[in-house]
């Protein structure tokens, strides 16, 4: 085997996403569901700095975290950095 290194004209092309994310619906990713307990939550807003997606939002007049399934794509961060464990990771259909 050749170890030496390819130059850009070898690799093949690869792929870019032609939308905004704003566009692109990445709540079709998802296998596990973030699902919110209001009773453990502190309303640090970790979740919602730390989202890739930028789906989770605080909702002022109901005081509620609000997860916007369209773009949340399952991928636990959220969960991960909750300090309270406040959200937990849930197979899609069995929350
Ligand atoms: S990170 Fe956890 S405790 Fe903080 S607002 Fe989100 S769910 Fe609530
Ligand atoms: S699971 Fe990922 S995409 Fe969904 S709300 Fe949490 S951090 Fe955002």
């Amino acid at each position: 085997m050749s170890t030496q290194k390819k130059g850009w004209k070898d690799i093949p092309l690869g792929g870019a996403c032609w939308k905004s994310s704003t566009e692109y619906k990445t709540g079709d990713w998802r296998s596990y569901k973030p699902v919110w307990n209001t009773e453990k939550c502190t309303r640090c807003m970790f979740c919602h700095i730390y989202c890739p997606e930028g789906a989770v939002k605080h909702n002022v007049e109901t005081n509620e975290m609000v997860f916007d399934f369209d773009f949340c794509k399952g991928c636990g961060i959220c969960a991960n950095e909750c300090p309270a464990d406040a959200i937990e990771m849930v197979l899609e259909g069995k929350e």
